[in-house]
């Protein structure tokens, strides 16, 4: 019977990841279990420069998120970028289906959303996917993402989830766009640029941030 069993959560996992078609949001908290059993990978991969937040260090504010913009490179690639061009911009970390990397200390501040905002915020970049990519890969990008995010709200004792978007700027998560809206000192709009246009809202993400929240 216990055999039995096992054979059949075996095959239900790559029923899971093979057919995109037949399971997506209604089945959500099943690929979001799949995906929180994999291990994060966190690699300091460069000396970036060492700037507390306004705050201090170790005291970031809340989180901001980003896609990258692009959706020609992947998650390896936009490591190699960021490492040679850095002294213009950088990040604390990237996401893609597979894992969470964190190629900077979030203790720090980094360059990734102008001199209002880098201040004040970490900031996770969302690798984005080419179009025609299977809906199962992205929402699984996306349980990473949140789950990097919720992360980084405990880590950090920042507080629990809210979104500035909907208040006004003021908020523990925050989009590069309500950045842009709200605080200025740079003019980018992702992750909308993205997410909506392959089916997920923000407000879906902001659910994936709280159920990571309040589950780990
Ligand atoms: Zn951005």
């Amino acid at each position: 019977m216990k055999k039995y069993l096992i054979i059949m959560l075996a095959s239900l996992s790559i029923y899971l990841v093979s057919n995109d078609q037949i399971i997506f949001a209604k089945d959500v908290e099943k690929i979001g279990y799949l995906v929180i059993e994999r291990p994060h990978t966190l690699e300091k991969i460069k000396d970036f420069p060492k700037l507390p937040y306004r705050s201090g260090v170790g005291r970031p504010e809340g989180v901001i998120l980003h896609s990258t913009g692009e959706n020609d490179k992947t998650l390896e690639e936009w490591i190699s970028y960021e490492e040679k061009t850095w002294e213009n911009a950088f990040v604390h970390a990237f996401v893609d289906d597979r894992k969470a990397v964190e190629i900077a200390d979030p203790n720090y501040l980094c360059w990734g959303a102008g001199k209002v905002a880098n201040p004040r915020y970490v900031q996770v970049e969302l690798v984005e996917f080419p179009d025609g990519t299977s809906k199962i890969k992205m929402m699984q990008s996306i349980e990473q993402y949140a789950h990097y995010i919720a992360r980084v709200l405990k880590q950090f004792n920042i507080g629990k989830p809210t979104l500035a978007d909907e208040i006004n700027g003021i908020g523990t998560i925050i989009t590069h766009n309500s950045v842009s809206k709200y605080l200025g000192g740079t003019t980018h709009t992702d992750p909308y640029n993205y997410l909506p246009k392959n089916g997920f809202s923000i407000k879906y993400v902001f659910s994936r941030i709280n159920y990571y929240y309040y589950s780990i």
